[in-house]
Formats: C-alpha cells, sequence, structure tokens
C-alpha cells in the first residue's frame, strides 16, 4: 500500500530542481564564503543569488534578507532583537501565533514587558476592533501571522500595520504559512519586518530568512563573526541557503497554477467533508488555497488521523508542532470553538503532487473510518 501525504503545512518535499541546485555545494562547491579564494568567491556568489531570489519573491532589496536558520530562529532574531533595542512598553501579538512567536512574546515579561493577545474572530482572524483597543496602551511591538498555520485563514496585516504604524510600533509577520501560497508583498504588507521558512516551499529544513526593513535596527542573538550584516554570526550554511533561493525562485514562477489546481482540489475535499457530516473550521473567510481543518462531533482527530494512517493517509491532528501535546487548539480555542469540537480537529493540506484522484481516494477512507468510529462511540453511549 502507498502512502499519501497530505501535511504540506507540516513540512514539503524538497523539489528536484531544488536539489539539483544544492548538490554542488554539498559536493565540491565547500568552500567558505567569507574566503578570498576561488571556492569562497563562488560560494559567496550562490549566496547572493539566494538572496535575490528571496528578496524578489517578497518585492525587498537584496540587502533586507538575513538568512537564518529557518522560521523559529527569524521570529526569536526579531522579537528578542527588537526587545533588546527597545525600551519595555506593550508587545501585542495575536492568540494564534505559532509557538516559536508566542513564546518569546511571553518571555518578555520578565523584562518588563506587558504581553496582550489579540484576539481573532469566530472566523479565525485578527479582530480590529481588538487591535484599536490594544494599541490604546504604549507599544513597542506587534507581530501578527501573515497565515495561520491550522485553519489557513489569511489576517489583515496591512490594516494591522497601519494602525501599529500610527502607534508607532515595530510591525513585523510571520509569513510561513501564506509564502508560495499566496502573493506576499513585504511593501503592501507595510511591515517592518517579515519570517520566511524554506522547507514549507519545497526548499530544506533548516533555512530561512527575517526580512528587514533597514530603518529599524536590531538586535543580534548571536555575537561571533559579523555574518548577515552583524544579524547572524556563523560560517553560512550555503548548500541549504542555495536551496531556499531556488525554491523561491520556483514558488515565484508557479503560485498561480499552483493556488488555482490545489484550489479546485480543496474544493472538492471539502465537499466530501460537509456531505459527510463535518463542520470546517474558518471557511468563512479568506485562506491560503491548500488547508482544510475539519472535525467531525464526537469523533477524537487524535484517532482519526492513526485510522487513516493506517490506511496510508498522512494529515495532522491541529499544530504539527504541538502534536504531542493533548491539549486542544490553542487557535480553535481562541475561535470560541468548544474544547469538545476542538479535540476532533484535523488539518489537511495539499501540496504540488497531489491528484484529484488521490483526494477521492482519501474522502473514500475517510467515510469509512469515520462510519466506524462512529458506530463505536454510538455502542459506547
Ligand atoms: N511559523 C509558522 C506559522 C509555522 O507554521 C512554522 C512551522 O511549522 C514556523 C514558524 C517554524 O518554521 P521552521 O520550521 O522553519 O523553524
Amino acid at each position: 500500500m502507498g502512502f499519501t501525504y497530505f501535511d504540506h503545512n507540516a513540512t514539503t518535499p524538497l523539489d528536484e530542481r531544488v536539489l539539483e541546485a544544492m548538490l554542488p555545494f554539498l559536493r565540491e562547491q565547500y568552500g567558505n564564503a567569507s574566503s578570498r579564494h576561488d571556492m569562497g568567491i563562488t560560494a559567496r556568489r550562490a549566496i547572493d543569488q539566494a538572496r535575490e531570489q528571496v528578496a524578489a519573491l517578497v518585492n525587498v532589496r537584496p540587502p533586507q534578507v538575513v538568512f537564518t536558520s529557518g522560521g523559529t530562529e527569524a521570529n526569536n532574531l526579531f522579537i528578542k532583537g527588537a526587545a533588546e533595542i527597545l525600551k519595555p512598553s506593550q508587545i501585542a501579538v495575536s492568540a494564534i501565533e505559532h509557538p516559536c512567536v508566542a513564546r518569546p512574546a511571553e518571555a518578555l515579561a520578565r523584562k518588563g514587558w506587558a504581553v496582550r493577545k489579540l484576539a481573532v474572530t469566530r472566523d479565525g482572524q485578527v479582530d480590529l476592533i481588538d487591535v484599536g483597543a490594544a494599541l490604546q496602551a504604549r507599544t513597542g511591538i506587534v507581530s501578527v501571522m501573515t497565515a495561520n498555520n491550522e485553519t489557513g485563514v489569511i489576517q489583515p496585516v496591512a490594516e494591522i500595520a497601519a494602525r501599529a504604524r500610527t502607534a508607532k510600533a515595530w510591525m513585523h509577520t510571520d509569513a510561513v504559512q501564506a509564502l508560495g501560497k499566496i502573493v506576499v508583498d513585504f511593501e503592501a504588507l507595510n511591515v517592518h519586518a517579515m519570517t520566511l521558512s524554506a522547507h514549507k516551499i519545497y526548499g530544506p529544513k533548516g533555512a530561512g530568512a527575517l526580512i528587514v526593513d533597514k530603518r529599524i535596527e536590531l538586535a543580534p542573538l548571536l555575537a561571533g563573526g559579523g555574518h548577515e550584516h552583524g544579524l547572524r554570526s556563523g560560517t553560512e550554511n550555503v548548500p541549504a541557503i542555495v536551496g531556499f533561493g531556488a525554491a523561491a525562485e520556483l514558488a515565484a514562477s508557479r503560485l498561480e497554477a499552483f493556488s488555482a489546481r490545489v484550489g479546485k482540489l480543496r474544493a472538492s475535499v471539502e465537499q466530501g467533508l460537509v456531505q459527510q457530516g463535518a463542520v470546517i473550521f474558518g471557511d468563512r473567510a479568506a485562506r491560503v488555497p491548500n488547508t482544510s481543518y475539519f472535525a467531525f462531533e464526537g469523533i477524537d482527530g487524535e484517532t482519526l488521523i492513526i485510522e487513516l494512517d493506517k490506511l496510508g493517509f498522512g494529515v495532522a491532528a491541529g499544530a504539527a508542532c504541538s502534536s504531542t501535546n493533548p491539549e486542544p487548539s490553542a487557535t480553535l480555542l481562541a475561535m470560541s470553538v468548544t474544547p469538545e469540537i476542538a479535540r476532533g480537529a484535523v488539518r489537511f493540506s495539499l501540496g504540488t503532487a497531489n491528484t484529484a484522484a488521490e483526494v477521492d481516494a482519501f474522502l473514500m477512507a475517510l467515510r469509512q473510518v469515520v462510519v466506524r468510529l462512529k458506530n463505536l462511540t454510538a455502542m459506547t453511549v
């Protein structure tokens, strides 16, 4: 039996073209980009090219791209790096941020910052009225993700950024789950900083970037040789950065086709889900086109994913990073979903290689599992 992967929000496979671009830098071109000889220069040029490719994808100038080890590091770099420079005031982050934004923000409480969580509506979007209320207090940092990793709901980042700027706060967005799925334009979003990750766009794991408006100053997390304009010391991971660049170029070139294709597939998945009696979270708001987050009342999400896994389908319960955590999804609770329903949550996320036949097979398997689990529940009640 084969395995069909529907968990692309957790990670994506490395695209063959990305691997091809990386291979020379894993084999013969192993130079240190700081070396002055030929091999060093080759490595430096490859990094420069990747910087241009990543910059082009999000509409910034190449010097604004600071390469990091991934999204987690970029989010930490912004929040801790900004807090180091600014005098303590309020940090406002949405109630549905990934833990790598939520945790560093919460940790600032120990440094004298007031930590404010921004409410979301039942549809899964940050509530602009609550943003207005929060910004009544003196605020140094605002961070709201571009699209949520669980629901896929696109957030009103530009609107929040306008309010943050009026309040003289620095505005950051974690665009990890939006990149490659919708247009992500740093200028249009009007933010001061933005987080990206390579492995969600068919690039390698362990590569990402913080995009920074040059008018703000951040303190680095790591002190050392002063790489990446002093913001991220450490010998550059050349193959991973090259892979990130290649993945960024690929993402830009296929964005429209990808979004149209997976959008159609998701529509057929959701039609099937609704027919089978599922509730779909966030479906009244604009979402990235590949994601569907659903639950069947009375059926535990964890049980559902285990049963689907046995039948050869890979989906996720809640956020991948918290899959060992039995608590219901904080994102769903923030959307006022009851804990009973939230415990049933399953995330289905499509990728470039998924087909209509795979979606049909998934819906058939799901029907089988849901009917069996419902009968079991009926017998035990
Ligand atoms: N931000 C969001 C919204 C994510 O979904 C993830 C990964 O799951 C990250 C950040 C972390 O990125 P990375 O895995 O590159 O550290």
